[in-house]
């Protein structure tokens, strides 16, 4: 009998949500702060392009940042409107820190820098908000420096096409001392009108070995816990905070258990296991990403990758000894059958069927290692 896992605990703790702005207000939302361009990892790029841009006075009246959540758009938008704003910039244009105007900053009060983001639990930005920014550009900034606009995520505004026209008429004609930032995952999701409006800076998912170093410095996480979560984050600082290293080791033990089963036992064990994950979209979810990184890191391990590399530190032994016992082949279409569920799932395809197969399909490659 395959013990459960209990429904619907997600890998993500619940801690601290994000609480969305709901107005073009300037209260902040609780992650607003001061932030230094030299706070800002793994953006060296975007970093020393506005530095420099700011420094020449060739700032772009309108940015779109893309890239992946978690990994410091909204952050280097903080920090760029620090440093236009700050009374004693550093050489390098970077804010002090200490002046009126980072005071401000650092305490969500600055007059002159804005959040937009929809209201919690809507998807969409509202029209009323965007005529309420457009009222407010009309006046210049009141601290006389630059007022900085941020709105996140600008997907917010393809689904309401009022909102974005409305939007349009500032992103082309821009008040002086005036700077939006729009920050977006991706291209595809946004109105090709708002993208062709402004100056796009790409942020690359932020390398492994960095978010391992900040888990363990900021969350005091052990080498193998931090390795597991910044396995799992994608590159995203903020989705690697997030997640909760404790649940996630008991969760990877429950799948490495279920796989196990599933490679010895009968085709009802099978169905019955198939059944009880579909019961909960989250369990599920976890399930396919928990697998195909065990059978990633079996596959590196067989290929003799560097140890540092391995997500699972905690159990190298077991992964050195998959060497001796490998069946490469067999891993390779796990991982392949479990993408391929992953993909059906995002299609929409029936979640049951998806997984009856997908359970045949582990059950029949097999594997001769034992996992426990
Ligand atoms: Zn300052």
């Amino acid at each position: 009998m395959l013990k459960p896992i209990a429904a619907g605990k997600n890998i993500y703790n619940m801690a601290a949500p994000k609480k969305d702005q709901t107005t073009a207000s300037p209260t902040p939302p609780p992650e607003s702060g001061l932030k230094f361009f030299r706070e800002i990892l793994g953006q060296d790029w975007v970093v020393s392009h506005l530095k420099a841009a700011m420094l020449a006075g060739r700032l772009a009246h309108a940015y779109l940042f893309l890239g992946p959540g978690g990994v410091g758009k909204a952050s280097t938008a903080r920090a760029l409107a620090a440093a236009l704003n700050c009374a004693q910039p550093g050489a390098d244009g970077d804010a002090c820190g200490t002046c009126p105007s980072c005071r401000r900053m650092a305490a969500g009060t600055h007059p002159d820098f804005l959040v937009i983001s929809p209201l919690e639990g809507k998807t969409q930005i509202h029209i009323d908000v965007i005529r309420e920014l457009r009222r407010l550009t009309e006046y210049p900034p009141l601290g006389g420096g630059w007022r900085v606009v941020v709105i996140k995520p600008a997907e917010a505004l393809t689904a309401n096409i009022v909102a974005a026209n409305a939007l349009l008429k500032t992103l082309e004609e821009p008040p002086p001392q005036h700077l939006l930032v729009l920050t977006a995952r991706g291209e595809v999701d946004l109105l090709p009108t708002i993208v062709s409006r402004c100056h796009k800076l790409a942020f690359a998912p932020l390398p492994s070995a960095l978010i391992i170093r900040e888990l363990e410095s900021r969350r005091s996480l052990s080498r193998s816990q931090a390795a597991l979560v910044a396995a799992l984050s994608g590159g995203s600082l903020g989705r690697a905070l997030a997640l909760d290293p404790e649940e996630l080791v008991r969760q990877r033990d429950q799948v490495l258990s279920d796989l196990d089963h599933i490679n010895r036992g009968a085709t009802s064990l099978v169905l019955e296991w198939a059944q009880r994950l579909t019961k909960n979209r989250t369990d599920l979810d976890n399930f396919l990403l928990l697998a195909q990184l065990w059978y990633r890191d079996l596959l590196l391990a067989h290929f003799q990758a560097p140890a540092g590399l391995l997500a699972h530190q905690d159990l190298l032994p077991l992964l050195s000894q998959a060497r001796a016992g490998s069946a490469p082949a067999a891993w390779f279409a796990n991982f392949a059958a479990l993408g391929e569920a992953q993909r059906h799932l995002q299609a929409n395809l029936n979640p049951e069927l998806t997984l009856d197969i997908l359970g045949l399909r582990l059950q029949r490659q097999g594997t001769p290692h034992d996992y426990r």
